[in-house]
């Protein structure tokens, strides 16, 4: 057999199983065959990839596109996402109206993105939900968001005024209806904010630890429980997304069990490697806030113990100047994509001793199962050969100006990380290299749109 593309003498990862050395062979963007390590073949292009960790391509189940520039993001945003070896994304889509807007949106998604990218549908009205399962079945998406933290008069100051625990409860009998159905939730008691916020700003507060303060751990456990109790009863799988807290995973543990709907979790890299006590003030706002150092070392302990089963970026491209110099009317939410995988290496793999097959899985092999995104996120024959090659040992430093990306900063700008991604691969076509996009990839997006099977199970 010849091959399109040879990544030799690799260590592949194999995700949630091991690393074993070999070559991947890759035909019309399709992962032909496993070979031996030294195993001779023929192929047009060679990529030697000793002493590299060869890994899934990451599926970021957690991004914004369109919070930066609404006509350009899905460009520029994935091209930060492939340097940094990610070669697909989940973005959240809100609108009045799914039906009318999720088609041209996808489209500016087709013309534009590097990487393969799909949809969660973020529900704030009656409307969304009942429209969810025509909308799901047209569009091919399973997940949707329910966000408890835009209740009442945070809802209203951004428009949303149906969002409540019956909204809530609706979604998830929806949810449940639909083949592959999750339902992603914002932790975050809103109501009881003001208890915290009102004494901290009168007293004059204007620093990050400030933000953690007025939304402690303990109001997103709250809500954790909740919506895993309601997930119960409306036999729905729910989904807590980008959970931060320490109490919030012990809730987890002790709801699961075998018989009932599951409950997933998903955790960001920013939970992972800041806290509210790293030095990058107020670039380091974000909903749920960043924790103490306890709250990421339990977090870290449910990733390798399996409890957390994905990791995203919750990827925000706004401009520096929305950060400040007012806590309190600074902007939430920082850019992440470009970041995700050093993250995870220096913080998980060398760190912590995190094996790499599980960072693997968490950003790859279970992003796709709990999405029900088809052939992805494993490497086997028959899958999309989107994969990343690994330079373990690389230290990159993390500077704005090389992420690509329409914003202009970093809430890890300045740190330096042990482990970046050398080459992505997306469908077996190289779009990125050594911390640049790669020029034919830039000239001809080539991401497609992630359809997921809904009812039938087979699409055409
Ligand atoms: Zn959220």
């Amino acid at each position: 057999m010849k091959f399109d593309l040879l990544i030799r003498d690799g260590e592949i990862v194999f995700p949630g199983l091991g690393v074993r050395q070999g070559s991947i062979g890759v035909v019309r963007g399709k992962i032909a065959a496993l070979l031996a390590p030294g195993a001779r073949a023929e192929a047009a292009d060679v990529i030697d990839a000793r002493d590299r960790w060869v890994m899934p391509g990451l599926i970021d189940p957690h991004t914004h596109i369109g919070f930066g520039s609404n006509e350009t993001d899905f460009e520029t945003e994935s091209r930060s996402a492939a340097i940094g070896g990610v070669t697909g994304l989940l973005t959240f889509h809100r609108s009045n109206d799914l039906r009318e807007s999720t088609g041209p949106w996808k489209a500016r998604g087709e013309a534009q993105s590097l990487i393969d990218f799909g949809f969660h549908f973020g529900v704030t009205s009656r409307l969304h939900v009942e429209t969810l399962p025509e909308c799901a079945e047209r569009f091919g998406v399973t997940s949707i968001k329910v966000y408890l933290m835009y209740k009442g008069a945070s809802g209203a100051s951004k428009g949303f005024t149906e969002i409540d625990d019956a909204l809530l409860y609706r979604a998830l009998l929806q949810g449940a209806r639909i083949r592959g159905g999750v339902v992603g939730v914002h932790c975050e008691n809103v109501e009881v904010i003001p208890v915290f916020r009102e004494p901290l700003k009168a007293a004059g507060r204007n620093d990050l630890r400030a933000w953690d303060e007025q939304s402690p751990g303990f109001l997103e456990a709250e809500n954790v429980f909740r919506v895993v109790y309601f997930g119960e009863k409306a036999e729905c799988p729910v989904n807590i997304v980008h959970m931060s807290s320490a109490e919030s995973l012990d809730i987890v543990r002790r709801a699961r069990r075998p018989g009932r709907a599951p409950i997933h979790v998903e955790t960001c890299s920013h939970y992972l490697g800041l806290t509210r006590d790293s030095a990058i003030g107020l670039l380091g706002k974000v909903n749920p806030p960043l924790r103490p150092q306890a709250d990421v070392d339990a977090l870290w302990e449910g990733v390798s113990d399996g409890t957390i089963s994905t990791i995203g970026s919750d990827h925000v491209p706004r401009k520096r100047e929305t950060k400040g110099p007012d806590l309190w009317k600074a902007t939430a939410g920082f850019p992440g994509i470009g970041a995700l995988l050093s993250v995870l290496l220096h913080e998980g793999v060398h760190k912590r001793g995190v094996p790499i097959e599980t960072i693997a899985a968490a950003t790859s092999a279970n992003v796709a199962r709990l999405y029900s995104i088809p052939d992805k996120g494993v490497i086997a024959p028959g899958m999309d050969a989107d994969l990343v090659i690994v330079d373990p040992d690389r230290m990159t430093t993390i500077d704005p100006a090389t992420q690509d990306s329409f914003s202009d900063y970093s809430p890890y700008e300045g740190m330096t990380f042990r482990g970046a991604a050398v080459r992505t691969v997306l469908r077996g076509r190289v779009i990125a290299a050594d911390g640049a996009v790669d020029p034919a990839a830039r000239a001809a997006p080539a991401g497609r749109y992630l359809l997921r099977p809904t009812s039938t199970g087979h699409r055409s």
